[in-house]
């Protein structure tokens, strides 16, 4: 890949950072310079926020027939579909996740597209009946300037998701991604170059989040934020925009269980707790880092998933393995870490636990499948995200322990519950404090239509389906009297 600088994209232009520095963007499997991106900072920031609040304020965006609106999100989606190969190749090298997965990313960004498409014109108030003689209704109006703040899991997905809703809803947009994993979000800005979407209506800014992504947060012009990431980034973004009063949709990551009854599907079970686990490495806010198993069956169940972590295979993201390397350096020391910690937490390691040391994967950050027992469920490694191929495993009795157990930590995003009792199923999706439930299934594919978010430090606010388009509009009230 040529390694020529990337630029911003501001007001339809394609322009340098105002400090003209640049840094480069690697490829996780091997070390190598991927390409260079603008150091964007405050006042690049501020020229695309100045470029969203012109778009958003002139005859342009806001007053476009929706219809129109959405003709031109179907047209990104279709673009992303003409590109897709080549785009998920970009994935998978900036991010290291393997090929299919990079694939699939870039078909769920061109969902959300089209989902949003759809909706650009049927986005409607409502008539409420105050007294006679008056006619009161409600708009449901744009916000404004949209913020949205990347991180490097799914650098496309994530970026289509806020901003296929906010661009539906007659926002603009500034999207600053990860400084690890840029190169995607610039070929998004490369596709709606070529469309029909007015100048200033989406800009993109690369740069740290120290820099750029402070400085985005912290913007006085800046009418909502949407932020993906850690919890404590997302506490940062949101005393930035508490001094500004402007509102926030926070999605924080999670430490979510896969339920295992004794009853369950034990074959099916089995493949998706491994899956949930596995997927980008494990780097994937929803990833089933938890396995919660009846006693009963414990042993067994282990043994079946201890099996299928060993048969994972590991390799480049270019070569389609099961797993792909850590995203770098600092998030591998990170997981490390996590495992000195759990050795001194007692932790029983049944698999994995070490980098992957094979030929020809030297250069890159490769960890393999872990399975950890016998943590106590109030342990540091049990309660925190590590963000890595690694489940720990913990066991209850009753159904009611279960419960306590899933519920048992500051996260709330997504549970599994397996078990061939309906009954049961209802009861306990019921009391689990999580975002998104599943019940003999985790993730239902994906689902651009279905309300996501958090309970608790998992954050506020849902993205992806129809639920999202409450963060990009807000309400008037208007009262007529006749
Ligand atoms: P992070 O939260 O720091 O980064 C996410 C995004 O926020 C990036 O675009 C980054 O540039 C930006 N950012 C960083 N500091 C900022 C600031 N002060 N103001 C505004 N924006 C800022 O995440 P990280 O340090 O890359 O990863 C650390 C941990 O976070 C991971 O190990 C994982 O546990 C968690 N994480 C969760 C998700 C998720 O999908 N929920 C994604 C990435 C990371």
């Amino acid at each position: 890949m040529e390694t020529e600088n990337r630029l911003n994209y501001i007001n339809g232009e394609w322009v340098e950072s105002v400090g003209r520095e640049v840094f480069e963007t690697k490829n996780p499997a091997n070390g190598e310079t991927l390409a260079k991106v603008q150091r964007g900072k405050a006042e690049d920031i501020d020229a695309a926020v100045k470029a969203a609040r012109n778009a958003f304020e002139s005859e342009g965006w806001q007053t476009f027939p929706p219809i129109d609106r959405g003709r031109i999100l179907y047209k990104i989606a279709e673009e992303l579909r003409n590109d897709a190969e080549e785009i998920a190749m970009l994935e998978t090298l900036d991010t290291g996740k393997p090929l299919s997965q990079g694939r699939k990313d870039v078909e769920a960004a061109a969902l959300y597209f089209e989902y949003y498409a759809g909706m650009a014109d049927k986005i409607f108030g409502e008539t409420i009946p105050v007294q006679p003689g008056i006619l009161d209704y409600t708009l449901r109006e744009p916000i404004g300037v949209t913020a949205h703040i990347v991180p490097w899991n799914y650098p496309l997905q994530i970026l289509a998701r806020s901003t296929a809703a906010a661009l539906a809803t007659g926002n603009t947009v500034v999207a600053k991604p990860a400084e690890d994993t840029p190169l995607t979000a610039i070929k998004l800005a490369e596709l709606i170059d070529k469309s029909a979407l007015p100048k200033g209506v989406f800009n993109l800014v690369t740069g740290y989040g120290s820099e750029a992504g402070a400085a985005l947060s912290n913007h006085r012009d800046v009418d909502h934020i949407t932020f993906t990431g850690s919890v404590q980034t997302g506490s940062a973004v949101m005393m930035g925009a508490a001094k500004n009063v402007k509102p926030v949709t926070l999605e924080l990551g999670g430490k979510s269980p896969n339920i295992i009854f004794e009853d369950c599907d034990q074959t099916e079970a089995v493949d998706w707790v491994v899956r949930s686990i596995i997927q980008n490495a494990g780097q994937t806010c929803s990833a089933g880092s938890r396995l919660l198993v009846q006693h009963s069956i414990k042993e067994e169940f282990l043994r079946k998933v201890v099996e299928k972590m060993k048969a994972i295979s590991i390799g480049k993201g270019v070569d389609d393995p099961d797993l792909g390397p850590i995203l770098n350096e600092k998030q591998f020391l990170r997981i490390m870490e996590f495992m000195e910690v759990a050795q001194n937490e007692g932790a029983n390691f049944l698999t994995g636990g070490k980098r992957e040391q094979r030929a020809g994967l030297e250069n890159g950050f490769f960890f393999q499948p872990t399975v950890i027992d016998n943590l106590d469920p109030k342990s540091y490694v049990a309660q925190e995200e590590i963000f890595a191929p690694v489940v720990a495993a913990f066991s209850f009795e009753t159904e009611e322990q279960a419960i306590e157990l899933a519920n048992g930590t500051d996260y709330g995003l997504v549970t599994g519950i397996w078990t061939k009792d309906a009954a049961r199923a209802h009861r306990v999706a019921n009391r689990i404090r999580a975002g998104q439930v599943f019940i003999n299934n985790y993730g239902a594919g994906g689902g651009v239509q279905m309300p996501f978010g958090g309970y608790k430090k998992s954050g506020f606010g849902r993205e992806k389906g129809l639920e999202a388009l409450r963060n990009y509009t807000i309400l008037k009230n208007v009262a007529l009297k006749y």
